[in-house]
């Protein structure tokens, strides 16, 4: 955690060091609709977080599914860092526009920011038009490929077995890679449209990935991980606080 941070118990107003902006871009609500609508925050700089896809919870400080959709603004480059956080200048690039969350955010008394987690919250269904056809296709990936992998990160766990898992994670490439051609779309779009590739969210659960000619993703237990990835069957969200999962980004 940043030095600012760690001591920001100790101030009594925003500093502008942007610490928090480093830390990771905001969950969007619905005071935020606007900010897409006038084109301020697009589509393709957003992230979703489908329902029971790990995520990072500051009022707990611990990974867990998260209850409902999220969106969330990406990072930049693969890192943390918020898309509008311009490093040279330490300054947000749309502050004038910048979400609620970032408004709200007080990090010497973060206990209104807390309030709000999961409140109120934008999903993808609020940023497309009903009759866009691209919705079939959200619902036939949420259908073919839940966000949820606990349950079954557990039964391979204990089984050793990885079928179902190689064949989920094949089926959600399958169908991300048929929908971008026919529609079109960019990776970032893809990530709005569809969230994070499940095989991205296998980093750290015991089980490696390789990609082989064409996308084919193929999965393999690491022997040290198959005791962790046991220990995730019957457990309550909240204990998979020592995990090596990594947060959405
Ligand atoms: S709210 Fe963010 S920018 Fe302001 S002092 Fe805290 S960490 Fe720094
Ligand atoms: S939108 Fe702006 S204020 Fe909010 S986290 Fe990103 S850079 Fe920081």
């Amino acid at each position: 955690m940043p030095e600012t941070m760690t001591n920001s118990r100790q101030c009594r107003q925003c500093k502008q060091c942007g610490a928090c902006c480093r830390k990771g871009g905001p969950i969007l609500n619905r005071e935020d609709l606007n900010l897409v609508r006038q084109g301020h925050i697009r589509h393709d700089q957003l992230v979703t977080i489908r329902q029971g896809e790990l995520g990072y919870n500051p009022a707990t400080g611990r990974l867990e599914p998260v209850p409902v959709e999220l969106l969330k603004i990406c990072g930049q480059g693969g890192g943390w860092t918020c898309l509008f956080f311009a490093e040279e200048e330490n300054a947000c690039t749309i502050y004038a526009h910048r979400p609620a969350t970032c408004r709200i955010l007080q990090c010497w008394q973060p206990e209104a920011l807390l309030a709000t987690i999961y409140q109120n919250t934008l999903r993808r269904l609020d940023l497309l038009n009903p009759r866009d056809p691209i919705l079939a296709e959200i619902n036939r990936h949420e259908q073919a490929c839940p966000g949820n992998l606990t349950e079954l990160l557990a039964d391979t766990g204990r089984t050793g077995d990885l079928s179902r898992l190689t064949a989920l994670v094949r089926a959600d490439l399958a169908i991300r890679a048929e929908v971008a051609q026919r529609f079109g779309l960019s990776l970032a779009m893809e990530g709005f449209l569809f969230g994070r590739p499940l095989f991205k969210q296998l980093a750290g659960s015991g089980i490696e990935w390789v990609e082989g000619a064409g996308g084919k993703v193929s999965l393999t237990l690491h022997p040290e991980g198959i005791s962790f990835v046991c220990t995730l069957k019957g457990i309550k969200s909240g204990e998979l606080l020592n995990s090596a999962l990594p947060p959405a980004p």
